[in-house]
């Protein structure tokens, strides 16, 4: 008779960092062979084993390891823009000269000079074109929920990229009208947001500095979809839309307010002005996609 000493045993055990990934996998591939999923683009058969790349990883690696669970192979080759430098300091629209150093856009120097009211930065993971403005479509307007993690994912990635030196206290997804948010279901900007704080624990090792709320910046006004209009009568139907309740929680705040996608700055330039008069230090903008 013998008997195993502990330590012994522990070091004849598998790393069990190593074991739980294994099993992971082993479980992952047991449930995509008995109940495969289907690309939500074309509705192909997926089967996808493949790990996640870090959200640190390089770009093309992230988009697709991120997205690898819910669209095939094939519609994923359709790929996406990346929002690179050099960019307008304020709206962050990338310039097509590769070179040089982030400067202030046209627009930006001609709505500066009209009074026209824009938050500080915007920033986007990607351009709202190829596979990502397909994606958006979808999750948006077609309902496809499961499409909030990923896309949130990736819009974390540019969170890291443009905000995580910058001091930040509230985070802001842009509200919806309560009657088109019983319409819809949910609001897209707070569910892409909502992981924020777990990824950032992931990525940090400590709790983040800000807090994400959904009931201190309100749509007041149900205004008719932006959809088709121009610049100026994007303003004109958005004037008044948005309200602050608790202006204590905004005073002396640094805002960052999250959407999905950047058209022509209306909504988030209302919304900002909204802030200031409330008493917010600062307002920037994080989007998925610019158009
Ligand atoms: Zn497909
Ligand atoms: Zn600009």
């Amino acid at each position: 008779m013998f008997r195993i000493r502990q330590d012994h045993l522990r070091d004849h055990l598998p790393d069990r960092h190593a074991l739980i990934r294994c099993l992971t996998r082993l479980g992952r591939g047991a449930l995509t062979a008995l109940f495969p999923d289907k690309c939500l683009v074309c509705g192909a058969y997926i089967r996808c084993l493949h790990d996640l790349a870090p959200v640190s990883d390089n770009l093309e690696a992230l988009f697709e390891s991120t997205l690898a669970r819910v669209v095939c192979s094939k519609c994923l080759e359709q790929g996406f823009t990346p929002v690179l430098p050099p960019l307008c300091t304020c709206c962050g629209k990338p310039f097509l000269s590769r070179a040089g150093e982030n400067h202030l856009c046209f627009d930006c120097i001609k709505a500066a000079q009209t009074g026209r009211f824009m938050v500080g930065r915007a920033r986007a993971f990607a351009a709202h074109d190829l596979l990502l403005r397909d994606l958006v479509h979808l999750f948006k307007y077609g309902k496809k929920i499961c499409l909030a993690r990923p896309l949130g994912r990736l819009m974390f990635h540019a969170f890291m990229r443009h905000f995580a030196c910058s001091a930040i206290d509230l985070v802001l997804p842009v509200p919806l009208h309560t009657r088109r948010l019983r319409q819809r279901g949910f609001n897209q900007a707070y569910l892409l947001v909502r992981d924020f704080p777990s990824m950032w624990k992931q990525a940090v090792k400590h709790p983040p500095g800000w807090t994400i709320s959904n009931t201190i910046l309100l749509r007041s006004r149900n205004t008719p979809s932006q959809t088709g209009f121009d610049r100026k009568n994007r303003l004109k139907n958005l004037r008044g839309a948005f309200t602050v309740r608790g202006t204590e929680k905004i005073e002396g705040r640094r805002i960052l307010l999250i959407d999905d996608v950047f058209t022509t700055g209306a909504t988030s330039g209302e919304a900002a002005l909204t802030l200031f008069k409330a008493g917010a230090l600062s307002v920037d903008l994080l989007v998925l996609a610019r158009a």
